[in-house]
């Protein structure tokens, strides 16, 4: 098992990974959790650094982040660094998304 099936599997995510095969690629393998679930621990930055480092190679990434802001349910989209973001990140781009949605909706009117 992988280290981001690991993870997820922590997480009681076990069912969303049956449905997909995105995470076979994941660079994240074998990599560990603490990498991507840091605390507030020191070295916690560094963590993070080097986990979106790891990201910056993923050939999923896209599939990562997507999975992040669509599939994850609401309260565990508050941890972790997914598709290369940190949730703080990854939130500013939900609401940037929502902000981009609803001028279009908008503007289709
Ligand atoms: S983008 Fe990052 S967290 Fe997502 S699968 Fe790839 S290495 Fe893992």
């Amino acid at each position: 098992m992988g280290q981001l099936s690991q993870s997820c599997s922590r997480m009681g995510l076990e069912d969303e990974i049956a449905q997909s095969d995105w995470q076979t690629l994941a660079a994240c393998r074998g990599a560990g959790a603490e990498l991507f679930f840091p605390g507030r621990e020191a070295g916690a930055a560094a963590k993070i650094i080097a986990a979106k480092k790891l990201c910056a190679t993923c050939p999923v990434q896209q599939e990562c982040l997507q999975y992040a802001l669509f599939v994850l349910p609401h309260e565990q989209r508050r941890f972790g660094i997914w598709g290369g973001l940190t949730e703080k990140e990854r939130r500013k781009l939900r609401n940037t998304l929502n902000r981009n949605g609803r001028k279009s909706a908008e503007e289709a009117a």
